[in-house]
């Protein structure tokens, strides 16, 4: 039984977290993507990777099902991050985290409706401003809920901007820049501590030889 579990989900943070695993000396024998497994031996007997939901991996790290997990800061900003160490921004899956609403959309009367799928941090972000809105909680395609005229707003991480621009949507403030983090659960990282500590330090390494090359 490996000693160390790590958390990752599919999509971008799998292809990004890859590369800088392997110049930890940790590679998998079988790719995710291809597979409908979620537990993978690598090629470090001591690890293995589980593939979950980006949303549920600060919840395994938190207590403490993985040891280690890397997740997006917006996903981090909504579970809120308190239970888990956050010691490295590993650089990668980066977007902003946004308003956006209508092109041109007139001033909203009243309290705005926001619809997202961050509603913690939406929340919280208002409540920060002294604004009383309207949380609207949805799993997906928040882009439709102002065409539809199910929300004022939306509250959405964005990349290039294409989807917003594709549905008539402009980014209006931003809230925050995002990337994915290494996460570490707080007792692994002690007791374990021989084998957490060098890997940080090993995937802090892989990640500053990125930003130079
Ligand atoms: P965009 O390039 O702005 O059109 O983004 C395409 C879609 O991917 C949007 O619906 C975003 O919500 C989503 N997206 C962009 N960047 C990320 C990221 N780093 N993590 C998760 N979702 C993202």
């Amino acid at each position: 039984m490996p000693r160390l579990t790590i958390a990752l989900s599919k999509g971008r943070i799998l292809k990004d977290t890859l590369p800088l695993l392997k110049e930890a000396g940790i590679e998998l024998l079988e790719d995710p993507e291809k597979s409908r497994k979620l537990i993978f031996p690598t090629t470090h007997p001591e690890v293995q990777i589980v593939i979950i939901r980006a949303t549920d991996v600060p919840t395994y790290v938190e207590n403490g099902a993985a040891d280690l997990g890397v997740a997006g800061k917006d996903v981090l900003m909504e579970h809120g991050a308190g239970g888990v160490y956050e010691p490295l921004d590993l650089d990668i899956a980066k977007c902003r985290l946004m308003v956006a609403g209508p092109v041109n959309a007139p001033v909203v009367e009243g309290r705005l409706r926001i619809a997202t799928k961050f509603v913690n941090l939406t929340r919280q972000y208002y409540a920060e401003k002294g604004e009383q809105v309207e949380v609207i909680k949805l799993y997906g395609s928040m882009e439709l809920a102002p065409l539809m005229g199910l929300a004022d707003r939306i509250v959405d991480v964005v990349d290039t901007g294409k989807t917003l621009k594709e549905n008539g949507l402009e980014p209006t403030e931003l809230i925050a820049h995002v990337s994915s983090r290494l996460i570490v659960n707080k007792a692994s990282f002690k007791r374990k501590a021989e084998i957490v500590q060098p890997l940080i330090r090993q995937l802090a390494d892989a990640v500053a030889r990125k930003r130079v090359g």
